[in-house]
């Protein structure tokens, strides 16, 4: 997930440069004040942190889960401890440090605001601290420039990675909405194309009937300008694209005005003209538009029509931003189909298709339609369950876990093959990152598998910690 390619230590190479000129510039009395404090100080400097940061009900959200809370303490004294002791030689390793700090920042969405107050504070207090423990004041001034260069070098290293993450999954949250906006992009696209002929069609009969054009309809108020002015733009983005069409529509609109001033039927066919090849020019600006729409590749999974798993995080994100406010919870529920190697084996892969095609069904039959149905993975669901408690969520995982087992897949050759599937269910418990839910629910999937499959497991804390959670907790 974290890949620092050639092109990111182009873009680090300068803050690097510059760690290691204010180190080296630093004298070595005041290195060794700041290398005192960090055997002293990081301890301090967390709680004193969490007592500034936690009065702040936006700063509390992301700090006051007990996991982070007993996980983010260690790691800003490590980090503390790091940078007051930094040497040289390690500044290339503590700006990869950096990024991967901004990465999980980004992940879970942290304002950058609120990182530069949590910096600003820890510089106050270790200035405060350098001013008690050092030796003479040019030996504080020496320590506190270098503990300031080294904390907004540091910074900076955070901001860089988590532009670049928000950028990206900004891109995934704006698919989605076009998603969501046009549920489907080919359906939509023959639609406004048709409304477009009809509206052109319309006005060369009016014409050719000899009657004034209709110019109570104009282009922008039709069928298709309002669609483009309503849900065309708004999904499509602004684009010199859309900035061409609307300039068209208007300038379409105000000659049809000429054309109703025009007296002979072949004066009005030539004032049309122009229009008719603006109206050419809308349709391939158009095309262009839903052209790009396509290579977004479409939102939903073309075996199953479920949703695209890379919309999963956007949806976790927006519901745990959502249980944040509103203190209703949420679940997540990961199915994995049991002994699925077994149906290819026996059925072809064809056959397996249709199994999974089969288990598709059940899962939007029998979901509310407020949840949200992803095929996760090759043979894996995840359904996140909106709005409920334990007891709601468990409801709705025992009633997909049997339906299924109670439904055999009608095989092409006649027979009922039956199929299961193990379900791991994790509530969201307020931790903020939805990797860890995610997480959580693939350590329940699994015991649910050791326990002999066709069950619902719930993640409790007690169940032993799945790989991928023993992976984040590596960060
Ligand atoms: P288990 O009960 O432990 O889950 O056993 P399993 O056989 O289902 O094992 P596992 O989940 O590890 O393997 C899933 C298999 O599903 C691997 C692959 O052959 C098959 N598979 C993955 N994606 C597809 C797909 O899109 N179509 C078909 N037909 N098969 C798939
Ligand atoms: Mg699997
Ligand atoms: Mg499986």
């Amino acid at each position: 997930m974290y890949s620092h390619e050639n092109s990111t230590s182009e873009t680090t190479r300068p803050l690097a440069e510059a760690w290691v000129a204010v180190l080296e510039g630093t004298p070595p009395a005041a290195r060794e004040t700041l290398a005192a404090l960090a055997d002293q100080g990081p301890a301090e400097m967390a709680s004193y942190f969490y007592g500034a940061m936690l009065d702040d009900p936006r700063a509390n959200r992301f700090l006051s889960h007990d996991q982070v809370r007993g996980r983010l303490k260690p790691a800003m004294e490590r980090w503390v401890h790091q940078l007051l002791r930094a040497t040289p030689d390690q500044v290339e390793h503590l700006i990869i440090v950096q990024r991967v700090i901004g990465d999980v920042h980004a992940q879970v969405g942290i304002p950058v605001d609120l990182v530069t107050r949590g910096a600003r504070i820890l510089k106050q207090r270790l200035s405060e601290r350098i001013i008690e423990v050092a030796h003479a004041p040019e030996v504080a001034y020496a320590a506190m420039a270098c503990l300031s260069s080294s904390i907004d070098i540091a910074l900076e290293g955070m901001t860089l990675a988590y532009t670049s993450s928000r950028e990206r999954s900004a891109r995934t949250d704006a698919a989605y909405r076009l998603f969501s906006l046009m549920q489907n992009v080919s359906t939509e696209r023959e639609r406004q194309r048709a409304l477009l002929l009809d509206w052109e069609n319309s006005l060369l009969y009016t014409v050719a009937a000899q009657a004034p054009p209709n110019t109570s309809m104009p282009l922008s108020q039709s069928d298709f300008g309002l669609w483009f002015t309503h849900k065309g733009i708004p999904s499509f983005g602004e684009s010199s694209e859309t900035r061409g069409i609307s300039q068209l529509i208007a300038q379409i609109d105000d000659e049809l005005g000429t054309v109703a001033e025009a007296s002979t039927p072949a004066e009005r066919f030539a004032v049309l003209q122009p229009v008719r090849s603006q109206l050419a020019q809308v349709r391939n600006l158009l095309g262009m538009l839903f052209e790009r729409v396509g290579e977004l590749d479409a939102g939903r999974d073309a075996l199953t029509s479920l949703l695209n798993r890379r919309f999963l995080p956007t949806v976790l994100r927006r519901e745990i931003e959502l249980a944040a406010r509103t203190g209703e919870s949420f679940a997540v529920l990961l199915l994995d189909l049991d002994h699925f190697k077994s149906i290819n084996d026996h059925h072809g892969h064809e056959g397996g298709d249709r199994a999974l095609q089969h288990v598709a069904a059940i899962l939007t039959q029998y979901s509310r339609g407020s949840d949200y149905l992803f095929r996760y993975g090759g043979e894996e669901f995840v359904v996140v369950l909106v709005s409920v408690n334990e007891s709601q969520a468990l409801m709705i995982a025992s009633e997909l876990c049997s339906r299924i087992a109670q439904s055999p897949i009608a095989m092409p050759d006649g027979e009922a093959l039956p199929i299961t599937a193990s379900i791991g269910l994790a509530l969201h418990d307020g931790h903020p990152d939805y990797e860890r839910l995610m997480a959580r629910a693939d350590g329940a999937m699994y015991q649910a598998k050791k326990q002999g499959r066709n069950r619902i497991i719930l993640a409790t804390p007690e169940l032993p910690i799945a790989p991928g959670l023993r992976e984040l907790e590596r960060r």
